[in-house]
């Protein structure tokens, strides 16, 4: 009988894993899971047995959706790099493991210099405060997409708002609001910090952005929500996933990327694959796979 089944313990060992880019350390965070029914409709241009199929092809369940997510911390020599927070305290059951795997990995919120925003849904900035309101990382700048600033801190926008979009105005606000004076706003193409460059990603939020990771001359790619899980996404790069607020957009910037990182054959990290959520993408057909890079444990 294993000790998990003796104690009773349902945990895994922490959940962190590094790769080198360069001179850059990098480790990506497991903040969490989350499994539920798939909604219907989650594809809006795909039947839900047509999506099933694609599930079950991949060896997964057919009509349970299951997400994951992954911050990444970049130690770079000079500071750490934090890349989105996960969901902090207030996120559905399961979630909110960033803080415990950041510090299972020898990190420190103190020692975190710089919290860089890919876009503002809940499991990318709510971890930037604790419920209480106070930031988790206490010494950080926080920088995020000007495109992004601009559409959801528009009290205009939000007042006539969806209503199913109204709550995420609020969490913005909840996220950023009392700090709002001194964080740092980017455009797509800056080099926000020395091996660090805004790539524009938009079409799932107005102002998501991806960045470029380089040091030396290794390069690497963390392409945020260009896709929900890659496994499905890549194979169907014309599938509209109903989180996509612009459907057409999402799928332009998603072949972009994808065509990008296939021909450069360059690392990539998503915020939703399957943990340690980096690999590589090749093209096949129409679309593209993605393949999970190797789990390595190197000497030294
Ligand atoms: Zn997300």
């Amino acid at each position: 009988m294993s000790d998990a089944q003796t104690s009773g313990s349902t945990s895994q060992a922490p959940g962190f894993y590094r790769f080198r880019i360069g001179a850059f350390e990098v480790v990506a965070l497991h903040d969490g899971v989350v499994v539920r029914d798939r909604p219907a409709g989650f594809v809006r241009n795909a039947s839900d047995e047509e999506v099933g199929e694609a599930f079950a092809a991949l060896g997964m369940p057919r009509d349970k959706l299951t997400l994951t997510f992954t911050p990444l911390a970049i130690r770079t020599g000079n500071g750490v790099v934090l890349i989105d927070t996960g969901f902090g305290e207030g996120g559905p059951p399961g979630t909110g493991r960033t803080l415990s795997n950041l510090a299972a990995a020898g990190i420190a919120p103190e020692e975190v210099s710089t919290v860089l925003i890919s876009h503002f849904h809940g499991d990318h900035i709510a971890g930037l405060r604790r419920k209480d309101g106070t930031p988790v990382y206490p010494k950080a700048e926080i920088a995020v997409p000007e495109p992004e600033w601009a559409f959801w801190m528009d009290d205009a926008r939000m007042a006539v708002a969806p209503e199913g979009l109204k709550p995420n105005f609020g969490l913005v606000r909840q996220a950023f609001g009392p700090d709002a004076g001194s964080v740092r706003r980017f455009g797509w193409g800056d080099e926000v910090l020395p091996g660090f460059t805004a790539i524009q990603a938009n079409g799932h939020t107005p102002g998501m952005t991806a960045f470029t990771i380089g040091s030396g001359n290794e390069s690497m790619m963390f392409v945020a929500d260009i896709t929900n899980n890659p496994l499905i996404f890549a194979r169907h790069p014309d599938w509209q996933a109903m989180f996509d607020m612009d459907p057409e957009q999402t799928i332009a910037t998603r072949r972009r990327i994808l065509d990008q990182a296939a021909a450069d054959k360059m690392r990539v990290s998503f915020y939703h694959a399957p943990f340690p959520a980096t690999g590589y993408i090749l093209r096949n057909g129409s679309g593209y796979e993605f393949a999970p890079a190797l789990w390595t444990n190197p000497a030294g």
